[in-house]
């Protein structure tokens, strides 16, 4: 048994158990590998959005060289840039100032007498343009799209143009911490989860003269920080008079509201599960969609940081129900882990009725082998008698009646015995295969017990034994088969008579219960009575409380499970108690007759 346990724990349970840990594992790491994914594909949604920023400013650009291109088309450069402010605004509006500069540093335009904002435009930049003081910018010397002309700054990708400024111009770089705290912060490039240390900008600040950053290009983007407040500037050197710069300080207001009517149709897929945004600089939303949506702006899910020329502007996606993420991988765990559990807990169950199964099938197979060298024994000790006995009569040696009569009786009792025990084991065989018949009548088991008990009497007391028969009724009428319930009896007296232990006292009593409309035989010993634990498994087919080899009793371990199938199969029982006093109490319970009409079986003697 310990031995197939062992192969069941070895070969069952330890790998379950640990298939079970793999697969719980490999649960996290599931969990893991999709939160990863939707973090990626957020991520795209914001990505794709700061393309659009983008790709707005580009347009912008674009618009801004047009005008420039126009205002050329119709007058000198030199006489186009003394008047470029006044020109420039009134032909597009998001010209906050139009800027000329000559190629020795001087501001052609805008007057600082023209108006206020021209007055503060030159007292911030006239040193900056002039080439006379570096500033610290935010500049983008790529070229991206429509290079052929070299005319745009910004790349499609703005997370892909995160640059650091050129060795050549880059002065003072700091790092930066970005307005917004991203709670997925993923790697574009290598789609690697990458831990946000301090989570500071890919944009970094550069001290550099303006024509420094102009090198050789025709067009080009700056920002600068001026009193905290965003300056974004767009230049260009016309092709006519490249000496001449040309241009224009945004008024970021109007930029916004462009932008907004830029990002309108630009929906985001999954709306029911996010919102996307643009972050200005100060992490205050300056276009949000759906519109009405509110949060802790400095918290999105996911954000791309816009580029260059809108430093510290953000392209952000936030959850519209940040909890559902958790739940619905909570709901997930705990499902699979239940169905993991189940499963286990399904295989340890399994395992452990084979195990049982198996050890049963152990037993009963130990048991048959008892039973064959059992039943092997009872046969010989009978014939070994038989023979001896009727040879010592056959060879004339025995010349005493008495003593011939006395061998005779224990020829005729042997020979009894053997017939009892070939009748168990055939009735056993019968019954265990399903084909024991029965043919039931009406009978008297007042009588048939009397009968038996005197059929039996004369061997039990030739062995020294005393039956008392006790019964207070004449007849109790049942419905039964006479041989199979007088075998039930001689097995039961049998027993008794096996297992006195020196006590030869039997009693045999009959009753009616009408209370419970049955009748009961008793057979009363003052035996060992059966040990404790054992007096239900004594019914078992071939168990036996005393082993035939220590005892000496023999026996085949079958009498009272025959005894028990026949009681059953006439709606009855036999059951065992301890008696009073000391010894085995065994009772067959039959149901009484509706009818005692024909009582055929035995006539009440
Ligand atoms: P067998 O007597 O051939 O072993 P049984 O089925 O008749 O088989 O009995 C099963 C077991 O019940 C016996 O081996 C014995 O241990 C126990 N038993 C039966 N009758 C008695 C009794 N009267 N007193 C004590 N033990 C008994």
């Amino acid at each position: 048994m310990k031995k197939i346990a062992l192969i069941f724990i070895l070969a069952v349970i330890a790998p379950s158990l640990v298939l079970a840990w793999l697969a719980l594992r490999s649960l996290r790491d599931q969990q893991f590998v999709l939160e990863r994914q939707r973090s990626l594909v957020y991520q795209g949604v914001a990505d794709a959005l700061a393309t659009q920023v983008s790709e707005f400013l580009i347009e912008q650009q674009y618009q801004f060289r047009t005008n420039v291109d126009r205002l050329l088309a119709i007058a000198e450069p030199g006489a186009a840039a003394a008047t470029f402010d006044d020109q420039l605004r009134a032909n597009w509006s998001l010209a906050q100032v139009g800027f000329a500069v000559a190629p020795n540093g001087t501001i052609l335009s805008p007057s600082p007498l023209s108006r206020p904002e021209a007055r503060l435009f030159c007292e911030d930049n006239s040193l900056f343009l002039g080439n006379r003081e570096a500033a610290e910018v935010y500049w983008n010397p790529k070229i991206g799209l429509n290079n052929s002309s070299g005319s745009v700054f910004l790349s499609p990708n703005p997370a892909a143009q995160t640059i650091q400024p050129q060795p050549a111009v880059a002065g003072n770089l700091k790092q930066q911490q970005r307005a917004v705290l991203p709670q997925q912060q993923i790697d574009n490039q290598g789609g690697q989860q990458e831990p946000a240390p301090g989570n500071f900008s890919k944009l970094a600040a550069a001290e550099a003269e303006f024509r420094q950053l102009m090198g050789g290009n025709d067009e080009g983007a700056l920002s600068r920080f001026l009193d905290d407040k965003l300056n974004v500037m767009f230049w260009y050197r016309p092709a006519r008079d490249s000496a001449l710069v040309f241009g224009a300080q945004l008024s970021l207001p109007r930029l916004v509201e462009r932008l907004q009517a830029w990002l309108k149709p630009f929906e985001p897929t999954f709306r029911e599960q996010l919102c996307i945004a643009v972050l200005n600089d100060k992490a205050r939303p300056v276009f949000v969609s759906p519109d009405g949506f509110s949060t802790d702006w400095k918290r999105p899910f996911v954000a791309t940081e816009v580029g260059e020329a809108l430093p510290h502007w953000e392209a952000v996606v936030y959850l519209r129900d940040p909890g559902e993420m958790a739940r619905s991988a909570k709901i997930m765990s705990l499902t699979l882990g239940l169905l993991i559990t189940l499963l286990v807990v399904a295989i340890g169950v399994g395992s452990w009725l084979i195990v049982r199964d198996l050890n049963r099938q152990l037993i009963l197979a130990r048991q048959k082998t008892d039973f064959v060298s059992n039943v092997s024994h009872e046969l010989k000790t009978p014939l070994t008698s038989i023979r001896m006995f009727s040879e010592l009569l056959a060879e004339g040696r025995i010349a005493e009646p008495s003593k011939q009569q006395s061998y005779l009786n224990i020829i005729t009792a042997e020979a009894a015995r053997l017939t009892r025990l070939i009748n168990n084991v055939l009735d056993f065989a019968r019954l265990d295969r399903g084909e024991k018949k029965y043919s039931f009548e009406s009978c008297d088991l007042n009588a048939l017990t009397r009968e038996t008990a005197e059929t039996y009497r004369a061997h039990l007391e030739n062995n020294g034994f005393k039956l008392a028969y006790t019964t207070s009724e004449n007849a109790i009428v049942v419905r039964g088969d006479p041989d199979a319930l007088s075998q039930v009896v001689v097995n039961l007296l049998s027993n008794a008579e096996k297992y006195s232990n020196g006590q030869r006292e039997i009693e045999l009593r009959v009753q009616k219960l009408p209370a419970d409309n049955a009748a009961e035989v008793q057979v009363l010993d003052r035996g060992p009575g059966v040990p404790a634990g054992s007096e239900e498994r004594i019914f078992e087919k071939f168990y036996r409380a005393q082993d035939s080899l220590s005892s000496g009793i023999q026996g085949s371990g079958l009498g009272l499970t025959l005894a028990r199938q026949i009681a059953r199969n006439h709606g009855g029982d036999v059951t065992y108690s301890r008696r009073e006093g000391g010894g085995s109490c065994f009772t067959l319970r039959l149901p009484i007759a509706a009818s005692s009409r024909s009582i055929k079986c035995v006539e009440s003697a």
